[in-house]
């Protein structure tokens, strides 16, 4: 089944710069998807478009059965609960500790105290930081802030994990612990998108692989790899 349909979808921002042009694209639930393309080349905006942080100008998006496109400012809350999102710079609150940082995601959708408490400790295990609960942001290392930041992304269980360069600003030991635990919960069954430019990254996972070029979607293979174009 698709979790996500774009149709004929373009998004024209206000200063007249078409950042996506008829895009078509569907992505089957449980499929991780390697978004590439140069700077510039459109990949945020498609990514904003996914959790209606943008809308498109024109066609539609469903995620998750989910008009996304049409649905009311007053109801964006519906498809943010389905969607996890991590960034490159992690995004922590630093007077929070690893455990807080996850649970305080859960505390603001009204989750009971116990239900934050299971969930969030299944979380952290996933990620392979229980250990680090009680540490602050700034006690480790910027493999397992990225690791807290995926913690709080599926903390909700998510059908939908959107990754926004979570390698960019980590080492390439580093991103290679990042990507196992993001394989791992896409074998759990979260479908992931992830933009990037770590080539490396995308020839060693050898998933689907979309290539953007000035807004368009000129490649997408299955098993795919960095180099066939982008040099
Ligand atoms: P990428 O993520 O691949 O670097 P973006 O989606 O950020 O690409 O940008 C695609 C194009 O849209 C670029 O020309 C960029 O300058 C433009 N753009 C991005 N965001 C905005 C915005 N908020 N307002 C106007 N133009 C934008």
């Amino acid at each position: 089944m698709d979790l996500i349909v774009t149709k004929n979808v373009e998004k024209q921002y206000e200063n007249g710069v078409t950042a996506v042009y008829d895009l078509n694209l569907t992505i089957a639930k449980g499929d991780f998807v390697f978004v590439i393309g140069a700077s510039g080349s459109g990949k945020s905006t498609l990514i904003k478009m996914l959790y209606r942080e943008e809308k498109p100008t024109k066609g539609e998006i469903t995620v998750g059965g989910i008009d996304v496109s049409k649905l009311k400012n007053r109801n964006v809350y519906k498809i943010r609960r389905k969607i996890g999102i991590v960034f490159q710079d992690f995004k922590l609150l630093p007077r929070l500790t690893v455990y807080e940082n996850v649970a305080f995601a859960l505390e603001v959708l009204g989750a009971s105290k116990v239900e934050v408490q299971k969930k969030t400790i299944q979380a952290l295990d996933l990620v392979g930081l229980k250990a680090k609960a009680k540490n602050f942001p700034n006690q480790l290392s910027g493999g397992e802030q990225q690791r807290v930041s995926i913690a709080r992304a599926i903390v909700n269980g998510p059908k939908l994990l959107i990754c926004d360069e979570p390698t960019g600003n980590l080492d390439p030991v580093t991103s290679i612990e990042v990507m196992k635990v993001l394989d791992d919960i896409n074998k759990l069954g979260t479908t992931i998108i992830m933009a990037t430019h770590d080539k490396d990254i995308v020839d060693k996972m050898k998933k689907r692989v979309i290539l953007l070029e000035d807004g368009k979607l000129v490649k997408d293979f299955k098993k795919g790899t960095y180099s066939y174009e982008i040099v």
